[in-house]
Formats: C-alpha cells, sequence, structure tokens
C-alpha cells in the first residue's frame, strides 16, 4: 500500500518501522514475536501457506480501494489454497457500510445527517480485548533462526535516509502514553472545543494522537471509550463537532464518504467535488512546497510538516486555502499529495477529504472566507515565536515585522541581519490582489456549475 497507492515520504518510514519494533517488544514480553514478511501480498502467501501450514489469515477490513481489492484477492487465495479469511473492522469506530446502509446506499450525506445517522446506529463496538501471555500459550514458538530471518526492517535495509528524523515517535507504548497524559487532565478534555485550540503553539495543543490512529498504533475505539467515561462523570462537556469525541466523528465521516464516493482523491470523475481549472504552475508550487512564499507563516508551517511530519489542523487550513483559493489556485490534488509524502498521519481518505474542504471544492461552501496569510498566525501567536523557532533566519526582527518582514526598512533588516530578496524571498503574490480575483474565479465556477 506504502509504495503502491500512496507517495510516502522518509518521517512515516521511520515512525512506520519504529512502531513495528515496538509492536515486536510488546509481543516478547507475552512470550510470542512478530515475523515480518516482505513482499508483495499475493506471492508472499503462495510461498508462506503451504510452507508454515497455515490455515487462517486475518486483516484490518479497510474501506481504501487497494484495500478492497486486496481483500477480494486474498478471499480468492483462501478457496484456492484453502485457508479461512477473516477481516476485522477495527480501522474505524462502526463499520461505515452500515452508515451508509441506513442512508439508503450511497452519498450524498451531510454531516448533520451523518450524525443522526450513528444516533440510530447507537454507541460503537467496544475495543477488542487486549491480548494476554494465555493467547499464546497454545501457539507454537518460531523455530530459532526464524525470528533473525523475519526480523523488523532497519531504516538502511530499506534505503531510507536517516538524515531527517521526526520528534514523534512511532508505537503503541508511545501511543498509549501521550493518551494517558490527555485523559489525566479531565478539564482539558471536557472543554475541548477545536476552533479555541492554538495553531501555533510550541508544542501540539491538540491531542497529537492521528499518527498512532493512522498507523494502527492505537485503537480509535479506546479513546473514544475513554472520552465516554470522562465525560460521563462531568456536570458539562463539549459537543460534536467541537468536541474531542467530535474529531473522531469527523474522521469517520471522511471514511464514510470516501468507501462510496469512487475517484475520491483526485478531482476528475468525482461526483462530490466542484470541477475548477486550477492553474498548473511548477515552479509556484515548488516555492509553497519548500517554505519560500515569502509569508512567514506559511514558510514556518511548510518547514514544521518537512521537518517533524505533524502540524494543527488550523495550520493545516492555512497552508491549504494559500495554495488553492486562497493565493496560488493550484489544484488541491497538488497539495494533497505532498501532505502524503510528509506527513506522519497521512491518510487516504482523511487527507483528500480535507483537501476537498479547504478547497471548497466539497463539503464547505463558506468560500468567500479566505485567510489571510499576515493575520490568521498573528492573532494566537503575536509574538511570532512560532516563526522564530522554525524560520531562524527571521528570529531577530522585532515582532511588529515578523509576519510581514518585507515591511521593515532597509536598516531594520540590516539590523535583524536578513535582507529580504536575499536572505528570505519577497512575497511571491500580493496577497490582497490575488485573493480578490481568485474569488471572482470561485464565484463564477460555483454559478456555472450550480446544479
Ligand atoms: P485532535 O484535534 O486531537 O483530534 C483527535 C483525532 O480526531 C485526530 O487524531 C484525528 O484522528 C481526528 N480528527 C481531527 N480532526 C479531523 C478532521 N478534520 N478530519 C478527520 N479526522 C480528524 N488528518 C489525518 O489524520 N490524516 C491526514 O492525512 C489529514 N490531512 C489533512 C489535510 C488537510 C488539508 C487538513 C485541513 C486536515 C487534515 N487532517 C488529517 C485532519 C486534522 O488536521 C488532523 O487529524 C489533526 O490535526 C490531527 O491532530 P490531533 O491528533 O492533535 O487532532
Amino acid at each position: 500500500f506504502l509504495t503502491s497507492s500512496m507517495h510516502i515520504g522518509a518521517l512515516r518510514w521511520h515512525f512506520l518501522l519504529q512502531s513495528l519494533e515496538d509492536l515486536h517488544k510488546n509481543l516478547g514480553q507475552l512470550g510470542s514475536c512478530l515475523l515480518v514478511i516482505q513482499g508483495e501480498y499475493e506471492t508472499v502467501l503462495r510461498d508462506h501457506v503451504q510452507q508454515w501450514n497455515i490455515t487462517q489469515v486475518t486483516l484490518d477490513a479497510e474501506m481504501e480501494p487497494f484495500y478492497k481489492d486486496m481483500e477480494a484477492n486474498i478471499r480468492r487465495l483462501g478457496a484456492e489454497l484453502g485457508f479461512e479469511v477473516l477481516s476485522l473492522v477495527g480501522h474505524s469506530l462502526y463499520n461505515t457500510q452500515r452508515i451508509l446502509d441506513l442512508n439508503g446506499g450511497s452519498p450524498p450525506l451531510t454531516y448533520k445527517r451523518f450524525l443522526h445517522i450513528l444516533s440510530l446506529l447507537g454507541d460503537p463496538e467496544v475495543p477488542v480485548r487486549n491480548l494476554t501471555a494465555e493467547d499464546f500459550q497454545r501457539c507454537r514458538a518460531p523455530e530459532p533462526g526464524l525470528a533473525e530471518c523475519y526480523r523488523v526492517p532497519l531504516p538502511v535495509d530499506l534505503k531510507i535516509s536517516s538524515e531527517s528524523l521526526s520528534p514523534w515517535r512511532g508505537g503503541e507504548t508511545e501511543g498509549l502514553q501521550r493518551l494517558e497524559q490527555h485523559l489525566t487532565d479531565q478539564g482539558w478534555v471536557t472543554s475541548f472545543t477545536k476552533p479555541r485550540t492554538i495553531p501555533n503553539s510550541l508544542l501540539p495543543s491538540t491531542t497529537g494522537l492521528s499518527p498512532y490512529f493512522s498507523m494502527g498504533c492505537l485503537s480509535v475505539r479506546t479513546f473514544f471509550y475513554r472520552l465516554s467515561n470522562i465525560y460521563a462523570q462531568a456536570k458539562h462537556h463539549s459537543l460534536p463537532p467541537l468536541s474531542l469525541q467530535g474529531q473522531l466523528l469527523w474522521r469517520e465521516f471522511f471514511y464514510t464518504v470516501a468507501s462510496a464516493t469512487p475517484n475520491f482523491t483526485q478531482m476528475a470523475g468525482n461526483p462530490i467535488c466542484l470541477q475548477i481549472s486550477w492553474y498548473k504552475d511548477a515552479e509556484r508550487l515548488h516555492k509553497w512546497k519548500t517554505a519560500q512564499t515569502g509569508f512567514p507563516w506559511i514558510d514556518a508551517i511548510m518547514t514544521q510538516l518537512r521537518q517533524e511530519g505533524w502540524i494543527h489542523h488550523l495550520a493545516r487550513h492555512a497552508v491549504a486555502c494559500f495554495l488553492t483559493r486562497g493565493d496560488l489556485w493550484i489544484s488541491w490534488e497538488e497539495g494533497m499529495k505532498v501532505f502524503e509524502e510528509l506527513l506522519l498521519d497521512a491518510d487516504y481518505s482523511i487527507n483528500a477529504g480535507n483537501w476537498m474542504w479547504l478547497s471548497a471544492s466539497a463539503f464547505f461552501h463558506q468560500y468567500t472566507r479566505i485567510f489571510c496569510p499576515v493575520r490568521f498566525g498573528k492573532r494566537t501567536d503575536p509574538q511570532g515565536n512560532y516563526i522564530r523557532k522554525y524560520l531562524p533566519i527571521l528570529k531577530n526582527f522585532p515582532s511588529k515585522y515578523i509576519y510581514e518582514p518585507w515591511t521593515a526598512s532597509e536598516e531594520e533588516q540590516k539590523q535583524a541581519g536578513c535582507i529580504i530578496g536575499q536572505d528570505y524571498p519577497f512575497p511571491m503574490v500580493n496577497h490582497k490582489e490575488a485573493s480578490d480575483h481568485n474569488l471572482q474565479l470561485m464565484k463564477q465556477v460555483r454559478e456555472e456549475q450550480h446544479r
């Protein structure tokens, strides 16, 4: 999946290998171990089913087209080679097919209707219980040598560069620690209101659990039920769509719509997506991707993304709006691909869904609200500490210039040790002119495609 359907970068590969290593260690404590077989799944199964006398194959039921095909192929192989296939829903809260069935089989599905359907379904299934040493008592221990032969690969085995390492560490152990840390602050949990969280805090102001959910290190159901328990003990708590449980429901919403929408990750042939003639401009796209737009707020976010693989939801809003309907009028598909490569939590359905949202191509219709690349970040970080951290070249500018250093005089630029146009670029667009122009384009497209 990682190589055939998505373009995953070095940070996520490291995160995956760390997660596997952690799983291996945890299984070791239960008297078992993890064997990692590398290769294309059909060949791997054909090679190992007889050799190891495999009678049952279990897999996570996923909704992406790649996984649907994979499951169908494995079932076919099972019938041919004589093994049983067990497919379990575990990555989402509900079996999304049940939600779709109650919606009459397919989208359109609004968030409001989606919540109504969930209320008919009741609480999601409880999490699968944790494994214990007893579960492994009847298992045959792998022969000596086998564990070494099928050990978790090292980055060097897969030729993954070790140059860039994210501060985020993969694995269930880390994920659980992060979960527990957040849940100890019950006041924070019950009053959580997403728009009030801060996009440019130096440590995540939201849970930062997305990489762990995305990689399967942590169960969303465990999180959901832990939240329910806390809510049950509180007098008041925030509600969807703004609450923490509400965030999980957004995730579920995108999975549900994606699983029933053809060509969900592209504009062409995607029935829920506005058809827009975006500009094709490789040079401008490159400047956005490599943090050279000349807007410190945008460039600091893109730098955090590249260095660490995680950025706050509203920071994602800022850079996505800038690339698409706000300033550059470049296709959301291009932005989605960059996120896919750089995000630790890169997810086929959630990424595409949110990119369509931010570019006002689907779901979101308040397209007249365009984020200003100067004012947006200033509101929550007027001193620009976030910019100073991620763009150290600008760190000596006084706060009044940090979001728009091109407005500082030549003398002030010299004093800050950074000449605009030489050490840091001028803004690549005039935001006011570009966004006014794009707004007109967007109005036109929407009038034309009203139906
Ligand atoms: P919290 O606010 O703590 O929320 C808890 C969990 O709820 C998250 O871990 C996540 O699983 C889920 N969640 C929160 N917001 C959303 C949302 N808007 N949509 C769906 N699920 C949500 N999230 C991904 O997991 N993978 C992606 O590839 C991804 N791409 C995005 C692209 C764009 C352009 C935008 C605007 C958002 C994207 N998001 C993506 C959604 C969201 O930004 C992240 O899930 C969130 O910021 C992760 O941080 P957190 O774990 O601290 O979230």
